[in-house]
């Protein structure tokens, strides 16, 4: 039976992947876990570009498993949907997340409340033995808040306030903003997706 190899050094994305595909009864690896080690260069314009650039860059060594990865960002309405697929590398990769939060807090200095929308988006692509490709893509609305709030997540969790839970994505625990979450959402769907194809010949 395949397995399943999710293109991602991050572990705390490795525990939510492995706690949402669960039920697939699949084994489920990192790159790591699978031995493979490659650099891959995000430079498409889309997150389902991304996603698949980094899905087939690890397909080319696991022939007989399904790859899974993931592309995901926040988008500013208020900032032209910035800082989108660029934002990891937004101010720079290795600046710390307090400096990118408060950059983009000052930014919005004086938008009133219904001008601060954003949303974090998940793109997930799937490359699967036989050279399928599939792509999923979720969303959860939000507004950007005032000072960073929360201490959980990761990244932007603590400005991306949603107003139906009251809370930031920083201040829910992982079993929380997994059921809300983009990437949480989108795994679902790719889940679904996973089934529908279940023996499916692709080559
Ligand atoms: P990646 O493509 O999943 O590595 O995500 C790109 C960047 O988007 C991350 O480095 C974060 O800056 C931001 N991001 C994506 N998802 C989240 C999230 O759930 N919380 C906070 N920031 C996120």
């Amino acid at each position: 039976m395949s397995r399943i190899i999710f293109a991602t050094g991050n572990a705390g994305k490795m525990k939510e992947i492995r706690m949402i595909l669960a039920d697939l009864g699949m084994d489920i690896l990192s790159m790591k876990e699978a031995d493979i080690n490659v650099d891959i260069d995000e430079d498409g314009s889309t997150y389902e570009e991304n996603a698949l650039i980094k899905a087939r860059a690890v397909a080319a060594y696991a022939k007989n498993d399904i790859v899974l990865a993931d592309d995901s960002g926040l988008e500013i309405d208020y900032l032209n949907r910035e800082p989108g697929v660029y934002s990891a590398r937004y101010m720079g990769e290795d600046t710390p997340y307090s400096v990118k939060n408060a950059n983009l807090i000052s930014r919005l200095e004086g938008v009133p409340e219904e001008k601060r929308t954003a949303r974090f988006v998940c793109a997930i692509a799937a490359v699967l033995p036989g050279g399928c490709e599939l792509t999923t893509r979720a969303t959860i609305e939000g507004r950007i808040g005032y000072e960073e709030k929360g201490e959980g997540g990761f990244g932007y969790d603590p400005i991306f306030y949603v107003p139906e839970l009251k809370k930031t994505t920083a201040e829910l625990t992982g079993e929380e903003k997994n059921l809300v979450s983009h990437r949480g959402k989108a795994l679902q769907l790719m889940k679904e997706e996973l089934k529908k194809n279940e023996g499916i010949d692709c080559q």
